[in-house]
C-alpha cells in the first residue's frame, strides 16, 4: 500500500471526518451518468500535480474544512436523487469506508471519481478511474473499475489510453474526455478517433456549457 500519511489527521485515518472543498446537489456532467441527478462531495487534498490541473485550490487538505461523516450523511435524507459521488482533489488519499456504509444505509449508491494512485477503500457502486501518467493507478483500481475515464490534452494520450484500456476488465466502459482548456481543438480529434475505435465512447465536461456545479 502506498503511503500517504501527511495529509490524514486521527479523524481522516478512523473515517469519521473529511476535508471538503464543497458538497452540492446538481446533475453529473460526465461520464457514464451524464445528466442525472447526483450529491457531490469534493474531498481536499491532492498530490497527482496534473498540470492543467482546474481544482488547484483542491491540493492542500489544510485548506479545507474537516467535515464529520454524519454531517454529510445527514444533507443527504431529504434528496430526490439517490446517488453520491465522491470526488476531488484525490478520494483515495482517505478512508472513505465510514461513508459508503452509511450511504448505503440510506438509500444511496456510492460512486467514486478517483486517479486509482492509492489503494480504495469504501464499499463502491461505481468506480470511475480517471488514470494520469505521473502517478499510474495501483493495479488493483484498475481491475476495480466500472468506467475508464482518461482525460486527452494532446494526441499522444489516446495512445496511453490505449495502454490503460488493456488494463482494465472487459465490461469495463471506456471514455475519452476532451480536457476542458483545449476542447474546441480536441474534440474533433476523439470524434475522428472513436469513428475508427468505437469500444470508446466521448465523455463532454456538460455540466461546464451548462453553467452548473
Ligand atoms: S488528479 Fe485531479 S485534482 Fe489531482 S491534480 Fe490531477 S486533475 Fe487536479
Amino acid at each position: 500500500m502506498k503511503q500517504h500519511d501527511k495529509f490524514l489527521n486521527d479523524q481522516f485515518k478512523a473515517g469519521t471526518h473529511l476535508p471538503l472543498i464543497d458538497r452540492f446537489y446538481t446533475l453529473q456532467g460526465e461520464g457514464a451518468f451524464a445528466g442525472e441527478a447526483a450529491y457531490f462531495i469534493r474531498v481536499g487534498g491532492c498530490d497527482i500535480g496534473c498540470h492543467w490541473c482546474d481544482e488547484k485550490i483542491s491540493w492542500n487538505p489544510a485548506q479545507h474544512k474537516s467535515v464529520s461523516i454524519d454531517k454529510i450523511i445527514e444533507n443527504l435524507k431529504n434528496l430526490k436523487g439517490k446517488t453520491l459521488v465522491v470526488t476531488g482533489g484525490e478520494p483515495s488519499l482517505y478512508n472513505l469506508s465510514v461513508l459508503t456504509k452509511k450511504a448505503h444505509n440510506i438509500g444511496f449508491n456510492t460512486h467514486v471519481e478517483t486517479s486509482g494512485a492509492y489503494t480504495l477503500t469504501g464499499k463502491w457502486d461505481w468506480v470511475c478511474l480517471s488514470p494520469k501518467p505521473q502517478s499510474m493507478p495501483l493495479i488493483e483500481n484498475f481491475e476495480k473499475a466500472s468506467e475508464l475515464k482518461v482525460i486527452i490534452f494532446n494526441k499522444e494520450d489516446i495512445a496511453w489510453a490505449e495502454e490503460c484500456s488493456n488494463k482494465v476488465s472487459k465490461n469495463c466502459k471506456l471514455f475519452l474526455q476532451p480536457e476542458w482548456s483545449r476542447h474546441e481543438e480536441n474534440t474533433g480529434l476523439i470524434v475522428d478517433y472513436i469513428k475508427e475505435n468505437p469500444k470508446w465512447r466521448i465523455s463532454i465536461q456538460s455540466h461546464k456549457f451548462m453553467k452548473i456545479p
